[in-house]
Formats: structure tokens, C-alpha cells, sequence
């Protein structure tokens, strides 16, 4: 049979014009959610949280097994770290039962296990004052307590953190989060309830100064980072900070992948603001299979609509970088009214998001319809 030129040019016109009016149906539309874990999780608590899980439509769960308030690891001089074990092997059950897939959410370079602070208290950033991670509250905050990537020892700690976790049986990946620097600035929103002004990058928050970091730096070009009058309109000293934190995650991502587990990360909300506000380029974090921005448009005292922006923001970034990780966007339940999950999963849809991933699971089961309405304006993308 012999298609004209014109009728081909009108059958992709048409095929085009049918494949936009189904954007929003997929039926491999996947939602993920955020959990923290705890080793004291009852089992009845587990089952409540995946069962709801199940019934709201999600098909990946996100869960904390090293966080704030670790079970404390002690001073084992191995550094195992047992709880995220029990935590992850006690979850299990239910992500099985409800037929879930089950991550693995670790802090990477936030690590609050006093083990580590005692054995290697050189291992933590500094701030441009000279105070040490190790030896601070930033922010008044006991768990802010963040290790540099720039030292190789730091990297192979944290990898052999992954190897450990992947032993669980079952694990289907494994999620970094905290992969940055603290806060140089917070985000917008949170300045008053903090009681900061941060109308600049002021010294104390800003990091890492550490002997390793001044020494590379200087080796590189000459200049100890100290001497900078402006450090955050030094282009070479904030690339240098980009560059060695991109190393970090590309280089764990890849043992979690040689681990045969998927690979992924929390990152901040947009490309812009994750450089600003953290010194976290992550569109050049690489060998990761997905990127969740947490775009909780609310912290960055954003209009709804943002959260199309920032995706979108993002989905270029990426491929711009050539960096063919899937990027999900992140959304706080907090800031989504039950009655518009469906006009948000829009926009994240809109800005080329693939899938939708909340915080969190707690949040969710709290609110009353939420679960209801969410499993709703799943089954509309599903159809
Ligand atoms: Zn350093």
C-alpha cells in the first residue's frame, strides 16, 4: 500500500494530537512515598502504614533507616550499622505482604552516629569561621552534622554503609538524602520560624573550609579559599564545592548500582536553588536511575504553580547535563490540600516529571481523605 507524503505528515498530526489528550493517562503512573523507620516500629504500625500505602495507590516506599535520631550505633569500631538492618528486615514483611517495593532511605553526608564523631572528628566540615560540623549545632540543630566529600576515607565509609544495607533480602534500592552541603542559606520560608536573617551567605554557614578542601583548592589555583573576600561570587570556589560533592553522590550511586539495587537521591528543589541554597549541582550527579527534587513549594514561599517551574527546571537541567537519570518530583502533603492532589500531579506531570513521590507516608495517614483522594486521582491517570 502506497501512503502519500501529506497523509503521512496528517497521521503523525493526528497521532500527536491523540498522544498529548492522553498525557495524563499512563498506566505505569508511579507514586512513591516517604517513611521513617525506627527499630521500635511495631508490626501492627507497619502493617497500618503499607496497608494505606497499598490502598492510596503507591507503589514504592521510601524508608528511613538512618536518620535524626539513629538507634545509637554506639562505639562499635566497625561501624555497622545494625539498626538500618533490623529497621529495613522488619519492613520487609509488609512491603511483601502489600506488594511494594521497599528503599533503603539513608542520610549520606549528614551522619549523626557519635561512633564516627569520636573516631574521626576530622572527617566533618568546617565553616568559614573554622568551627567543625563536629563540634557545632548549625542552625541550633544537634543532628546537623555533615562530612566532607572531598576526603576519599569519607566515601568508601559511606559505600561500605550501602554494602551493609544491601544485604537485606528483597531490597529493591537504595535513597541518599542529605547529599550537599548544610544550609548556606535556608530555604525562604523557614527563615522567621528559625530566627535567622540570611539576606547573604554569612560565614558560619558557610562550609567546607577543612584543611583537605583549603589545601586541594590552593593546589588547584593558587588561592586559599580563606583569602576570598566574596566566596559565593568566586566561581572557581563554588564549582570546586559543586564538583567534589557531585563526585561523592556519582561515586556511591555507582556502588549501590554494583550492588544491583536501584539508585537514587533526594536532592533540593530546583537546579538553581540547589546550588544556592546548598551547593548541590545534582544535574551532574551521575549513575543514579532516578532524581527526586523535594519541590515543597510552600519552604520557598512559592505560588502552587511553582512546582510546574521547578520541574520543568529540572527535567532541562538534566538532559542538558546529558545525565539520564528519571527525575520524580517531590511533594510535602502539608502543602497539598486533599482536594487538589490531582491539579498537583498536574503540574508536576506538565514540568515532565515521571511519577510523583510524597512526604510522607505519616503526613498522609493523618490527614483525613487524603489517602481516599489520592488513590482516586491515581486511578484517573491509570484508566
Ligand atoms: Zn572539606
Amino acid at each position: 500500500m502506497k501512503i502519500s507524503g501529506i497523509k503521512v505528515v496528517v497521521l503523525m498530526t493526528l497521532l500527536s494530537v491523540f498522544a498529548s489528550c492522553n498525557n495524563m493517562k499512563k498506566e505505569d503512573f508511579k507514586v512513591w512515598a516517604w517513611l521513617s523507620g525506627s527499630t521500635t516500629m511495631s508490626g501492627e504500625q507497619l502493617d497500618h502504614y503499607f496497608s494505606e500505602a497499598s490502598r492510596a495507590g503507591i507503589n514504592a516506599i521510601l524508608l528511613e533507616c538512618h536518620g535524626a535520631k539513629p538507634e545509637i550505633i554506639g562505639d562499635s569500631a566497625s561501624f555497622r550499622d545494625d539498626a538500618a538492618i533490623v529497621i529495613l528486615e522488619n519492613a520487609m514483611i509488609y512491603a511483601k505482604k502489600y506488594n511494594i517495593e521497599l528503599h533503603a532511605w539513608m542520610w549520606t553526608t549528614n551522619r549523626v552516629e557519635l561512633s564516627l564523631r569520636k573516631a574521626h572528628p576530622e572527617w566533618y566540615q568546617v565553616n568559614a569561621k573554622g568551627e567543625s560540623c563536629a563540634e557545632i549545632n548549625v542552625y541550633n540543630r544537634e543532628h546537623y552534622r555533615f562530612l566532607c566529600p572531598t576526603r576519599p576515607e569519607v566515601t568508601e565509609y559511606l559505600k561500605e554503609r550501602v554494602r551493609e544495607i544491601a544485604t537485606v533480602e528483597g531490597l529493591a534500592g537504595i535513597h541518599m538524602d542529605f547529599i550537599r552541603y548544610p544550609d548556606a542559606i535556608l530555604p525562604y520560608g523557614l527563615h522567621e520560624s528559625r530566627g535567622v536573617v540570611q539576606d547573604k551567605v554569612y560565614p558560619q554557614w558557610d562550609f567546607c573550609y577543612c584543611d583537605e578542601c583549603r589545601a586541594a583548592f590552593k593546589a588547584q589555583t593558587g588561592i586559599d579559599p580563606l583569602d576570598i573576600e566574596d566566596p559565593t561570587s568566586d566561581e572557581a570556589w563554588m564549582q570546586f564545592r559543586y564538583d567534589r560533592m557531585s563526585e561523592m553522590a556519582s561515586e556511591i550511586a555507582a556502588e549501590i548500582k554494583a550492588c544491583g539495587k536501584v539508585a537514587s537521591a533526594a536532592v533540593f528543589a530546583s537546579p538553581s536553588e540547589s546550588r544556592k541554597l546548598v551547593r548541590q549541582d545534582w544535574a551532574n550527579f551521575r549513575n543514579l536511575d532516578y532524581i527526586f527534587p523535594m519541590i515543597y513549594h510552600k519552604f520557598y514561599n512559592a505560588e502552587d504553580k511553582w512546582v510546574e517551574t521547578a520541574t520543568r527546571e529540572g527535567v532541562k537541567a538534566l538532559r542538558n547535563a546529558d545525565n539520564d537519570a528519571v527525575l520524580c518530583s517531590g511533594l510535602f502533603v502539608g502543602h497539598v490540600p486533599a482536594d487538589k492532589i490531582e491539579e498537583f500531579i498536574g503540574y508536576t506531570e506538565k514540568g515532565g516529571s515521571e511519577g510523583v513521590c510524597f512526604f510522607s507516608m505519616e503526613g498522609m495517614v493523618k490527614r483525613t481523605w487524603f489517602v481516599d483522594s489520592l488513590r482516586s486521582a491515581v486511578d484517573k491517570i491509570r484508566l
